[in-house]
Formats: C-alpha cells, sequence, structure tokens
C-alpha cells in the first residue's frame, strides 16, 4: 500500500531522510518513533507529497508521488491525515468541517456526505457535536472530530503525526480508543506516537527513527523486550 524505496531529502543543506525503505501492506498498523527532530513528520508528510523528495521514490496504491502524471487530488483523497495540533476550521461548525472535502473534493452531494458525516461522528462518540464549533469542544473532542474529517474521505490510508501529544492526560485515551477501533477495522494506518502502550496493543511493527535513518523495525514484543540498537536502548530508557 506504501512504499519508500531509497528515499533521500534535504531541507537545503541538511540531509533530512537518509535512504529509506519500508514497505506497508494493506491493513498493516505501522508505529514511528524517535527522538524530536529525527525526521518522524518528514516522512509521513512525504507521503501525500505536503514534502517533495529529492532522490528515491514513493508510491502509494501504485501511485508515484513524485510523478508530474499522478493524480494528487486523487492521491491525497486516498490519504487521510490527522495532525498534532486538530487543524479544523474555526469559523465552520463540525459537520460542516467533516463535509467540507466530500462535497469539494468528491463531488458528494451535501445530503449524502451529511449522513456519512453524521454515522463518523456516532463512530467517535459525540453524535451531539455536529452543530458545535471547534472552539467549543475539549481537545480530544476537537480531535475526534479531525479523525472522523479525515475518514469522510473514504480514505485507504490514515497517517496520524503525534495526534495526541496536544492534549491533556485524560482526554488521551478517548483518542487511541478511535483510533485502535480503525486499527482492528483494518485501516492501513501509520502513526507517529510515543504511546507505547498503544503501539504494544495494536501495532504489527514498530519503526524507531533517529537522525534521518531508519534504525531499526520490528514487531512490538521484539522491539520493546529485545530493541537491537545502543539508540533504540537509550531511547526506550527515556521514555518507557
Ligand atoms: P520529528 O517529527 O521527528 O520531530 P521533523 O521531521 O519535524 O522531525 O524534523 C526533522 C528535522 O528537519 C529537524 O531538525 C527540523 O528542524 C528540520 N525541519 C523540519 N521541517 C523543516 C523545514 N520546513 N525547513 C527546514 N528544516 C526543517
Ligand atoms: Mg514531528
Amino acid at each position: 500500500m506504501i512504499s519508500f524505496k531509497g528515499v533521500n531529502k534535504w531541507y537545503g543543506d541538511f540531509q533530512v531522510l537518509k535512504n529509506i525503505n519500508l514497505n506497508i501492506a494493506k491493513g498493516e498498523v505501522v508505529v514511528v518513533c524517535g527522538p524530536s527532530g529525527s525526521g518522524k513528520s518528514t516522512m509521513i508528510r512525504c507521503i501525500n507529497r505536503l514534502e517533495p523528495i529529492q532522490e528515491g521514490d514513493i508510491t502509494v496504491d501504485g501511485m508515484n508521488v513524485s510523478d508530474p502524471c499522478t493524480n494528487m487530488t486523487l492521491l491525497r483523497a486516498e490519504v487521510g491525515f490527522v495532525f498534532q495540533q486538530f487543524n479544523l476550521y474555526p469559523h465552520m461548525t463540525v459537520i460542516e468541517n467533516i463535509t467540507l472535502a466530500p462535497t469539494m473534493v468528491r463531488g458528494m452531494s451535501r445530503g449524502e456526505a451529511t449522513t456519512i458525516g453524521m454515522d463518523l461522528l456516532k463512530k467517535v462518540d459525540i453524535p451531539d457535536k455536529a452543530g458545535a464549533y471547534p472552539s467549543q469542544l475539549s481537545g480530544g473532542q476537537q480531535q475526534r472530530v479531525a479523525i472522523a474529517r479525515g475518514l469522510a474521505m473514504q480514505p485507504k490510508i490514515m497517517l496520524f503525526d503525534e495526534p495526541t501529544s496536544a492534549l491533556d492526560p485524560e482526554m488521551i485515551n478517548e483518542v487511541l480508543d478511535v483510533m485502535k477501533s480503525l486499527a482492528r477495522e483494518g485501516m492501513t494506518m501509520i502513526c507517529v506516537t510515543h504511546e507505547m502502550g498503544f503501539a504494544r496493543e495494536v501495532a504489527d511493527r514498530v519503526i524507531f527513527m533517529d537522525e534521518g535513518n531508519l534504525v531499526e523495525e520490528n514487531t512490538p514484543e521484539e522491539f520493546f523486550n529485545n530493541p537491537q540498537s545502543d539508540r533504540t536502548k537509550d531511547f526506550l530508557s527515556k521514555i518507557l
């Protein structure tokens, strides 16, 4: 579903991604962790070309992300993205936030998009918030709206960039629970997160990045119980 082949990326003179090779199968849940500045956000932003790469290839569901002929609207419609800062449109209600892209990009009728949107609000457990504005919601609720908005395009892949890092501790689990149910339903997911309980419970694979390198990848069990590299051991000793 997602493949990185020899991907190198620079910001100016600074090499942020170093020869990344990675294959993610349909339905796989991959957790990415690593120190701040190691290139985690950059790596997942390259998947829908929020960032360009200079060398190598990334393919998403058979589409080459760097190929100028690739239909980026189509590619981006297949990839939902949830950010640390929820990035909801503040002047739109919850249901308007959710139905905007399906009506504008997919050409869905407002009625159909609203029906799908209301189902998604049930799924993320806030069906009564359709008419609310983002500022009237808690952080956990806003992030669940952001997930529902991502799902409204009926994507094949969901990318999460530290979705719980900006939340008060008591709201983290309500967001992780939504992500866990998505994982169990077979969504292909890449989650940048330091929530290691989540990784142990639902990840098929955990990837560790450091200084732009993909240092280690393993099953959660092996990753946590038997980390291979010194850098991974050092990182785990700091966060666990
Ligand atoms: P992470 O998500 O692991 O914290 P990032 O991918 O955000 O790492 O950043 C990796 C490195 O690239 C950092 O050193 C960061 O300062 C740098 N960086 C990120 N975005 C840009 C940018 N737009 N321009 C220049 N440098 C950047
Ligand atoms: Mg980041």
